[in-house]
């Protein structure tokens, strides 16, 4: 990998990193404020409870993301960036400034799409594991 490729990747990962500490900071200030309204009727309940619901879904799913991040930086720093970790090979640069924290090339990549929708039922664990992998990558495609 170039150096200045690593260094463009690493600009890329740190500005992400920051956006999603932004996105956090908010959720957690909207959490505390959001309290529930006296006067809201049952219907409302029903609805606050649905929209935080799906502010902690989005929760876990920036937490993955800042996961992705770090490590992605780790591997900048143990010098594996861009190293497909199922077959070894280098990941395209195109696909790598695209997604700058993909851990796969864009082969394995569709072999774990087909796999996550094979093992959706059966292997539990392993299928949610890879399908949220694979959710991850589409998502900032
Ligand atoms: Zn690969």
């Amino acid at each position: 990998m170039r150096k200045a490729f690593l260094k463009k990747a690493r600009d890329a990962l740190l500005a992400q990193k920051k956006q999603v500490h932004r996105q956090l900071d908010e959720e957690f200030r909207e959490g505390k404020e959001g309290n529930i309204d006296e006067g809201m009727d049952t219907y409302d309940l029903a609805s606050e409870e649905r929209t935080r619901e799906i502010s902690l879904i989005l929760s876990d799913r920036d937490r993955d993301k800042l996961h992705a991040i770090e490590d992605a930086l780790e591997r900048i720093d143990s010098g594996s960036y861009g190293i497909c970790e199922m077959c070894e090979e280098e990941i395209a640069p195109e696909r790598l400034e695209a997604l700058p924290f993909t851990r796969l090339c864009v082969s394995c990549q569709g072999e774990l799409e087909k796999e996550a929708k094979m093992h959706r039922r059966g292997d539990e664990d392993r299928g949610h594991r890879r399908a949220s992998l694979v959710d991850l990558d589409d998502e900032n495609f």
